[in-house]
């Protein structure tokens, strides 16, 4: 099993999740970010995240 992380702002965040799902199959466990990586970034506009959404990857295909 591999962890995922992806990080969205808060204007992205909806449509981050919409993906992370159609992607992974499984819904990521949402936190609002606390400390960042400083290479952290919005999945869809690269800015600064506010929320982190992550999962284990199941180990399919
Ligand atoms: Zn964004």
């Amino acid at each position: 099993m591999k962890e995922s992380i992806w990080y969205a702002c808060e204007e992205h965040v909806d449509i981050t999740l919409d993906d992370f799902v159609d992607t992974y199959g499984i819904p990521p466990i949402m936190d609002v970010c606390g400390s960042l990586p400083s290479r952290a970034k919005c999945k869809w506009c690269g800015n600064k995240p506010k929320y982190q959404l992550k999962a284990m990857e199941p180990n399919t295909k």
